[in-house]
């Protein structure tokens, strides 16, 4: 489950928007803020001595402000600091954007497959070749540690790059005909103008891996990223017309995201939402998207078990839940959100694994050593917190960490809870958030009911040693992947994306093209064999 479902994280504009931009740009701005630390405005200023910390919205190629010039501050969620105001855009921007998104895509997809390849091609060496810029960016408004934020530049930058190659491959079918007069034929199609919703917690990644194959297929994007971590995005779209990518492929607005997401799915020339958030807003957009019957790709939450067996070596199992269970400070819709682990092995492992888990720095993202930044926001704070209790009251034990952490803002001490029953809040939702509850299981059997007993069905894990029991299990999970003795399995060149309520489609790999293209089939007649 997301924060908004909580109803916790408020990012309407009415919440956030400010009035008509001032001559600042350093506005402090709600509680948990204040004035912007030296070092922080030292790095600002350089990135915008980059070009690539930008301020306004992009709309067919030119940099704009809000039509009411109303604004949002972006945080630096590890200090506080406001970074900069950006524009607070409704639905009268998201119109004008989905307009010159049509009018860009008319020559946009007559142009060759190898011309949109070289050109995606070029965005994916501006991407790298600013990969720290982009990584300092990722960090100042995201939180996760400097390493990790460069780590999702080039796990970003590489959708880029697969999607260049990918887009001399977009092949039709000739199919055998049943008469001898005729020649039938599939002719793969761009879907048109889509519109790509994306979240916080992968600043760039989540962006890159819509926009790039959507413009290998020759569609063009109005992208409207999280209020909460815009400044990738904008960056990102900087080099996108660097790179040759024409003016109006590729749009980017944010402020006022209902009235943004109810604009795109009222247009007509939007044929194709793309979005990966919470299962609430997914549910809502897919609704809306019926009143003009556009395809719908969503990556929804999660809600991943991560499954240890006794026969599992004690220390892949360790590294692996850790990796899947830490990274980003657990603030990813495959993070291991229940760690079943088998009677035999619990002690053992609930020990090896809190050992590993103290170890971890938790700090400003930009310190040297740190492996776990900031939540987002003071919401998700509450949100990990109501979880803690909800477990402790009914029975779980701390083992390791269990509250806020002592540098204050939105750090939490990285925790492990044992005695985690199946019916627990922590059990049903996710918490997004550094705690990895630990569940204890019997048998395969009830390892693999608990599993699947849940609305959600995007990553799975399990660890054990046993080759028949990886095949039995792997196949009776309910979920879109599965990682067998690794924590770590997104890559550009999989299909990722969930079952049940956890979404619909893929993205990346040859399968993640198909979501923005159209199949046309033609039947030539009347062709004589002589
Ligand atoms: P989370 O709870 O993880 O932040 P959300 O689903 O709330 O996930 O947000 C994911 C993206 O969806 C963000 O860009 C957010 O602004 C956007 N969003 C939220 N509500 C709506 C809506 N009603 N229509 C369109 N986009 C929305």
């Amino acid at each position: 489950m997301g924060i908004s479902q909580m109803g916790l994280l408020r990012s309407s504009c009415s919440a956030l928007c400010h009035g008509p931009r001032t001559a600042s740009v350093l506005r402090p701005s709600a509680v948990l803020t204040r004035q912007i630390s030296m070092d922080t405005q030292n790095l600002v200023a350089r990135l915008n001595s980059s070009g690539l910390l930008r301020s306004q919205c992009l709309i067919g190629g030119k940099w704009t402000e809000a039509y009411d010039g109303k604004t949002i501050p972006v945080h630096n969620p590890a200090t506080g600091d406001v970074l900069v105001n950006v524009p607070c855009m409704g639905g009268q921007e998201t119109n004008d954007a989905i307009s010159v998104a049509y009018e860009a895509f008319l020559s946009w997809s007559k142009l060759t497959a190898a011309e949109r390849s070289k050109r995606l091609r070029k965005w994916y060496d501006l991407l790298i070749a600013n990969k720290e810029e982009l990584g300092q960016i990722i960090t100042l408004e995201q939180g996760k540690p400097l390493k990790e934020a460069i780590g999702e530049v080039n796990y970003g930058a590489a959708f880029i790059e697969f999607s260049a190659e990918e887009a001399k491959r977009i092949y039709g079918d000739i199919i055998p005909s049943p008469l001898a007069d005729r020649r039938l034929l599939v002719l793969k199609q761009p879907v048109g103008v889509v519109g790509a919703i994306t979240p916080w917690n992968f600043p760039l990644a989540m962006i890159t891996r819509k926009v790039g194959p959507a413009l290998a297929c020759g569609c063009t994007v109005v992208i409207k990223p999280s209020e909460l971590t815009p400044l990738t995005a904008l960056a990102a779209a900087e080099l996108a017309l660097q790179a040759g990518i024409p003016p109006g492929a590729v749009n980017v607005v944010f402020g006022n995201a209902p009235e943004i997401g109810d604009a795109l799915l009222a247009s007509r020339q939007v044929r194709k939402i793309t979005f990966t958030g919470s299962t609430a807003v997914g549910k809502k957009l897919m609704a809306g998207a019926a009143q003009t019957v556009k395809k719908v790709s969503l990556e929804l939450g999660g809600n991943a078990p991560c499954i240890i067996f006794d026969d599992a070596d004690l220390e892949v199992a360790v590294k692996g839940a850790l990796g899947t269970k830490f990274r980003n400070s657990g603030q990813t819709c495959v993070c291991a959100n229940r760690i079943l682990v088998q009677e035999g092995i619990y002690e053992k492992f609930a020990i090896a694994f809190s050992q590993a888990v103290q170890s971890m720095q938790v700090g400003e993202g930009f310190t040297e050593g740190v492996v776990q930044g900031p939540l987002i926001n003071e919401a998700a704070v509450q949100k990990v917190e109501s979880f803690v209790k909800d477990a402790v009251s009914k029975g779980a034990k701390v083992l390791l960490g269990g509250k806020r952490h002592s540098l204050g803002m939105t750090f939490y001490e990285p925790t492990v809870i044992g005695d985690i029953k199946n019916d627990m809040l922590i059990a049903r939702n996710e918490v997004f958030g550094p705690v990895a509850p630990l569940l204890r299981f019997k048998t395969e059997e009830e390892a693999i009911r608990i599993a699947n007993d849940t609305n959600a069905g995007l990553a799975a894990y399990v660890f054990t040693e046993n080759v028949q029991r990886m095949w039995r299990v792997t196949e009776a999970l309910e979920y879109g992947l599965v990682g067998v003795n690794e924590g770590l399995v997104s890559t550009e060149v999989a299909p990722f994306g969930g079952v049940k309520e956890s979404g619909l489609g893929r993205e990346g790999s040859k399968y993640g093209m198909d979501e923005f293209l159209e199949m046309k089939y033609v039947c030539f007649g009347n062709i004589s064999s002589n």
